[in-house]
């Protein structure tokens, strides 16, 4: 499953297949309910449109962060403070777990409000900053999807959001211009 932060990102989708149909996913209560079925969002009901926004925001100041991972250029220090004012709005508590022979702490968030939701998502993005995962963020090859993702591959071999997916559309591609080359 992808990270939180990739989610956000990737809810603004468009067509793998090469349609040009794009959408806000924000927009799209079904999308919503599954993204803030794995958050600790605890309304019963979907976001307000200015919550709404403020997923926007983020998703905005994200994508940013992302691509100058992508563009190997320094994240810019006001994003890092954006970030850091985000996740200082959701205050979590920590638990110590036991796992069979190993440790682990759990963070859980106090409270299930749209700042929490906003600070876990920005927290899923630090944590992978922070166990040096920034060089493993890739961008789906297929041009007309642009999923982001992180290849977790130990040869770092990823190139498609989904093999089955993107892959196959890529590799009909190529069939089809070899075909027309030489037909
Ligand atoms: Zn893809």
């Amino acid at each position: 499953m992808d990270p939180l932060w990739a989610e956000l990102i990737n809810s603004d989708w468009s067509d793998h297949l090469g349609s040009g149909r794009r959408e806000d996913r924000i927009g799209n209560d079904g999308w919503l309910a599954t993204f803030l079925g794995r958050t600790s969002w605890w309304g019963r009901a979907l976001p307000s449109a200015a919550e709404r926004e403020r997923l926007r925001t983020l998703r905005r100041l994200l994508r940013r962060m992302i691509d100058a991972l992508l563009a190997v250029t320094p994240i810019a220090e006001s994003d890092t403070a954006a970030l850091n004012r985000t996740m200082a709005k959701a205050p979590v508590k920590r638990r110590l777990a036991r796992e069979g022979e190993a440790w682990t702490v759990e963070l859980t968030m106090a409270r299930g409000t749209i700042d929490d939701v906003l600070g876990e998502v920005a927290g899923s993005f630090a944590a992978m900053l922070a166990r040096g995962e920034g060089d493993r963020v890739k961008v789906c090859e297929n041009p007309d999807c642009g999923w982001v993702m992180v290849d977790s591959s130990r040869n770092r071999s990823r190139r498609w959001c989904d093999a089955a997916e993107c892959g196959n559309v890529m590799k009909v591609r190529r069939y089809r211009q070899r075909h027309r080359r030489t037909g």
